[in-house]
């Protein structure tokens, strides 16, 4: 599904991938973990295609195809999710009118015709259902006055209402308490089937006790250092990024 070839990204003159490789395919977890300030954000931000980093060398492929060339909102369009990709607040917006219409715009784009109704409806229905999200919340303006846990629940219902085939979440370093971890990874894991991929970046080993990746990618300064199983999460829970870094030094 997803396959990055040697790429080298940055912003402003600065160099902060140094030449990538990973392939994605459909029905995987893959995890990217790594210190603060070794890249996460920024190689999800350049599959994403957010437009102000520079990709100095190599390629991302997307289902065989450049996607280097594309706006961020076509890559959208073919399938390609980042979380936070709506992280506006729009008082008197509900999270279901907000949904509905980012659905029937990419709908649009692609020459069809609005979603009837009555399947919007019962995709709402289906889908609240499954991550256990209640009505109440459903109807809330969008992101006004959400706490951390309500954002994450938003964003989860967004990924799960637009289906994406590749869904990038990046986990921020700060503000994933207890409940937002449970929200994520049970959305995560339902939501998981072997069509679609997902790229879970954390900095904290805690999340892949909940969500259990098929492969675990740690970055370093901006390179892809160490590759491994889930149990390669649990070696860095024990004894972290520092012996990484010095397995490196010591070649
Ligand atoms: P991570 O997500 O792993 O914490 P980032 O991708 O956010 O790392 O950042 C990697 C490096 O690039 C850091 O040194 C950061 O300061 C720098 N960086 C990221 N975004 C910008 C930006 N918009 N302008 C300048 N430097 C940036
Ligand atoms: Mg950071
Ligand atoms: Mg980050």
């Amino acid at each position: 599904m997803l396959e990055i070839k040697n790429l080298s990204a940055g912003i402003e003159g600065k160099d902060i991938l140094k030449g990538i490789n990973l392939k994605v395919n459909a029905g995987e977890v893959h995890a990217i973990m790594g210190p603060n300030g070794s890249g996460k954000s920024t190689l999800s931000s350049v599959i994403a295609g957010k437009e102000e980093y520079e990709v100095s060398a190599g390629d991302v492929l997307f289902e065989d195809e450049s996607i280097l060339d594309l706006d961020a909102e076509v890559r959208a369009h073919k399938g390609v999710f980042l979380s936070f990709q709506y992280p506006v607040e729009i008082p008197g917006v509900s999270v279901t009118n907000f949904i509905k219409t980012a659905i029937n715009q990419i709908r649009k784009a692609k020459g069809l015709e609005d979603m009837p109704a009555s399947d919007m409806l019962k995709m709402i229905k289906e889908k609240s259902e499954l991550l256990e999200i209640d009505r109440k919340f459903l109807s809330r303006s969008l992101n006004e006055g959400f706490s951390g846990g309500e954002k994450k629940r938003n964003e989860i219902f967004q990924m799960a209402m637009l289906e994406p085939k590749l869904a990038i979440l990046d986990e921020t370093d700060s503000g994933l308490d207890i409940d937002a971890l449970r929200i994520v990874s049970n959305g995560v894991n339902k939501l998981r089937s072997k069509d679609n991929a997902v790229i879970v970046i954390t900095h904290y080993q805690r999340l892949l006790d909940y969500i259990v990746p098929d492969f675990v990618h740690v970055l370093v300064d901006g390179k892809i250092v160490k590759s491994g199983g889930k149990e390669l999460a649990l070696e860095l829970e024990e004894k972290g990024y520092d012996w990484v870094k010095a397995e490196l030094a010591a070649g």
